[in-house]
């Protein structure tokens, strides 16, 4: 396809990514379109009234990538970089996602361009609840299952599930996952994806033989997925040393006090404020030395520009498609320096235990905890493993080698059903 709506600079990087893999997997130029451009694209206009009267419409997408499998599933953006070729780009990572980790689904993504920061909690509601209602023909349990991803949380999953549920006129629990526990979520999904990468972490240090407590991290992006993965390294011993959000960056080589920080961003929601003497410039906290970076916010922060400079042992991608092609060539140039955890590994814990809260809806059979975690670190201990095996065996970067065995799943599967999905 020589055209498509979705071009653009994040679905540029994902078809980049795809390419390599498919020149190494020597999968025929009459196969790879199939395989990369998504089944369906959605657009939307959500109106909703403001609190100052006016009212304003905004843009809302889901792309589903492929049905090959079963459902589609995957986050809701809420962010003013949302158009449809990032939605498009992190629905397509989803789908190489899942099928690595062995999930009976497709990938999927949506999102609204909006700064979810600058509305009203009542306009937050309003927009939330607007935009399941003109998604409602395009999804379903069976068809396609939401859950949170940036600047969207569990709340906006309630408004979503209560929504929908209510135009069925019955409770449907399973149209989406990352919900409280008082809506028919899982215990352990708000942990999931930080947890995840810590214990990913932890095997990659045990690979490198570094003990976790002489092992230091920086962290970029504190939400969600960068703060659990700060509070879950550290309980493993490893030394915070440097953070950051979209209002600040704090770099400290002698640590950084985690509770404090965790108090900070309870009281003020932000990391701004937080420190007036360990301020360091956001693009420096990257390229500070540590063992172990975090990228979990957005994408393309580690480029061609600063691949050369990083100092890190462990690459732990938190945050969706932080790597350029650019720098992933770069770092794997720099030969066994660097241990790439690649995103559909390292922060598959999401939607792993998003799918778990999914089978518990179905199911309305609610598991412990610890079961949940258990079957959790079962899944990413069976990824980790398949993916440094295939990444020695074929001389490949790790990146490779988990799209590898995501692409080869999904492929076959193709290859069975025939033209349709
Ligand atoms: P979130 O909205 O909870 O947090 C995002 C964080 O990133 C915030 O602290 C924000 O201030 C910060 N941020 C935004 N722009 C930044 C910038 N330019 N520099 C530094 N920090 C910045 O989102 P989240 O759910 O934690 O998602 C973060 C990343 O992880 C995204 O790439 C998302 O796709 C990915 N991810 C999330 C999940 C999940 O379960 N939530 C699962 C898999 C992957």
């Amino acid at each position: 396809m020589s055209r498509s709506i979705y071009s653009g600079p994040v679905f540029e990087m994902a078809r980049q990514q795809f390419v390599r893999v498919a020149d190494h997997l020597q999968i025929h130029e009459m196969d790879r379109d199939r395989l990369l451009y998504p089944k369906r694209a959605i657009a939307v206009s959500c109106p909703i009234h403001r609190d100052d009267g006016r009212t304003e419409v905004f843009q809302g997408y889901r792309v589903q990538h492929h049905l090959t499998l079963g459902p589609t599933k995957g986050g809701t953006r809420f962010a003013p970089s949302v158009d449809i070729g990032e939605v498009a780009a992190l629905a397509i990572w989803m789908s190489w996602k899942c099928a690595l980790a062995g999930l009976p689904y497709g990938g999927a993504k949506g999102g609204i361009t909006v700064d979810p920061y600058k509305l009203s909690p009542r306009e937050l509601e309003a927009l939330s609840r607007r935009y399941m209602q003109e998604m409602i023909p395009f999804v379903g349990p069976h068809t396609d299952v939401m859950a949170p991803d940036m600047g969207t949380n569990e709340q906006v999953m309630a408004w979503f599930m209560d929504t929908y549920s209510m135009y069925q006129g019955q409770t449907v629990n399973e149209i989406v996952t990352g919900k409280p526990i008082s809506a028919g979520g899982t215990l352990g999904r708000r942990e999931a994806t930080g947890r995840g990468v810590a214990y990913l972490v932890g095997r990659a240090l045990e690979h490198l033989g570094i003990p976790a407590g002489d092992a230091t991290a920086i962290i970029q992006g504190f939400g969600n997925v960068g703060s659990i993965a700060a509070y879950s390294l550290a309980e493993r011993g490893v030394k915070i040393i440097g953070v950051s959000d979209h209002t600040a960056a704090y770099y400290d080589p002698a640590a950084l006090d985690v509770a404090e920080l965790k108090g900070h961003i309870t009281r003020c929601g932000q990391l701004a404020g937080f420190s007036s003497q360990s301020l360091i410039e956001p693009s420096e906290l990257l390229v500070q030395k540590c063992d172990i970076l975090v990228p979990a916010a957005i994408e393309r922060v580690i480029t061609g520009e600063n691949a050369t400079h990083l100092k890190c042992r462990i690459l732990a991608e938190g945050a969706n498609g932080p790597t350029t092609p650019e720098a992933d060539s770069i770092l794997h140039e720099r030969g066994d320096e660097i241990f790439v955890l690649p995103d559909i590994l390292c922060n598959a814990g999401g939607v792993i235990v998003s799918y778990f809260e999914w089978v518990q809806d179905l199911q309305r059979l609610f598991w412990e905890e610890a079961e949940v975690f258990d079957r959790l670190y079962r899944i990413l201990e069976r990824s980790f493993q398949q993916t440094i095996t295939r990444a020695r065996r074929e001389r490949i970067p790790h990146r490779m080698a988990a799209m590898a065995i995501g692409v080869n799943v999904v492929q076959s599967a193709k290859r069975t059903r025939g033209l349709f999905p």
